[in-house]
């Protein structure tokens, strides 16, 4: 006899009503497109200046033990991250990209009709997370200037609230969350909720205001601090990211991981870009001077979200004309965030680039809306 397979009524529910992620076109599908022409790849906060070249050395060093499985407990790399940060290796989970960590986090808090509170507009996965337990999202929106909104945050966060999640600095905005701001939230949140700072950029700020993780910082039982090799390292290929928190936390964590979810290169590269601090002083260097090239964007009229990370969010009239624009050039920026549908997020380049994007902004000012 023939039955017909009813997918769509035979996945989970809330799984119907979830997007997929869409990523920056890859790099891939962007040769696909262009060929050989020169891209200039500025949506995906990449870092322009490739990996960290110690880390390449150690991922050849390490090539020929492909065929052996990684260490499941990322013993070196916990113990690297530890001591960098000055903390004891159990109050470390590593993970296959912090995209990996926001899941688990997730997966280990959220029952269905939990909720979740996330800055508005910020990382999509925060929300993807809560979709896929069946969650509630409450988003906050930011101010007007993007900065946090801390009265409403705490106004979101009710007996059901699992997770707060507090990006900083923010993407897609690249601005800060204010150490005193951080500091008046934890003072008045409910114990019950669990904070997650995500600090992907944290690298790149400057703002003397900005959320500092202090040691006293890291004695908080509720809060974990997120960081990923993917854009101050240059390893977004790799996938590699980790949490600093409580380790009772990471005990439940470690119950929903895949055995295996760091992999063998990954943790060996990670190892090795931590100590790399040539790359990591000339990665900041040019986030600085890129931040200079993009302010003059300002002179001929662009509003310019001042940024603490590397990248940018210009407004334009209309991101995602102006997308099109620039992508016609060659140039990759993002466009269409929910909530900044006049601006466009672009990921500092090599001086060259950011120029080569500057002069497309001017001129795409030039044409109508
Ligand atoms: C890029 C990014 C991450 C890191 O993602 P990975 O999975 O580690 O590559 C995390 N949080 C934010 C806000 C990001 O922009």
């Amino acid at each position: 006899m023939f039955h017909i397979f009813e997918t769509d009524n035979r996945v989970r529910s809330n799984l119907r009503n979830i997007h997929p992620y869409e990523p920056g076109v890859s790099e891939d599908t962007l040769r696909k497109q262009f060929g050989d022409k020169k891209l200039v790849k500025l949506n995906s906060n990449e870092n322009a200046l490739g990996p960290s070249p110690l880390a390449i050395q150690a991922i050849q060093d390490e090539l020929p033990k492909l065929h052996l499985y990684p260490d499941g407990a990322s013993e070196l790399l916990r113990k690297a991250i530890a001591v960098y940060h000055g903390v004891e290796m159990d109050e470390v989970f590593a993970g296959n990209g912090s995209d990996d960590i926001i899941k688990l986090l997730s997966e280990t808090f959220l029952d269905a009709d939990d909720e979740i509170v996330m800055p508005f507009p910020s990382f999509s996965q925060y929300g993807f997370g809560a979709e896929v337990m069946n969650a509630t999202i409450r988003a906050v929106p930011l101010r007007k200037d993007f900065s946090y909104d801390i009265e409403a945050v705490l106004s979101a966060v009710n007996e059901r609230t699992k997770i707060l999640y507090l990006c900083t600095p923010n993407n897609p905005t690249g601005t800060i969350l204010k150490q005193s701001d951080f500091d008046w939230l934890m003072e008045r949140l409910p114990a019950h909720v669990f904070v997650v700072v995500d600090l992907a950029y944290d690298n790149y700020a400057t703002s003397a205001q900005r959320f500092h993780l202090t040691r006293q910082a890291l004695e908080y039982p509720n809060v974990a601090y997120l960081h990923t090799f993917s854009k101050l390292y240059g390893l977004a290929g790799l996938r590699v990211g980790y949490a600093l928190g409580n380790r009772e936390v990471w005990s439940y964590v470690h119950r929903v991981r895949e055995p295996f979810n760091v992999n063998r290169l990954a943790q060996r590269a990670a190892v090795a870009a931590l100590t790399d601090t040539n790359h990591l002083h000339r990665s900041r260097e040019l986030a600085m001077r890129s931040r200079l090239q993009y302010a003059s964007l300002a002179d001929h009229g662009f509003e310019v979200v001042p940024s603490d990370a590397n990248f940018i969010l210009v407004k334009t009239g209309n991101g995602w004309q102006t997308f099109e624009y620039l992508r016609a050039q060659g140039i990759l920026v993002r466009a269409g965030y929910p909530g900044l549908e006049e601006y466009v997020r672009i990921t500092f380049g090599v001086d060259e680039e950011n120029a080569a994007c500057i002069d497309g902004l001017l001129e795409v000012s030039k044409q109508p809306l």
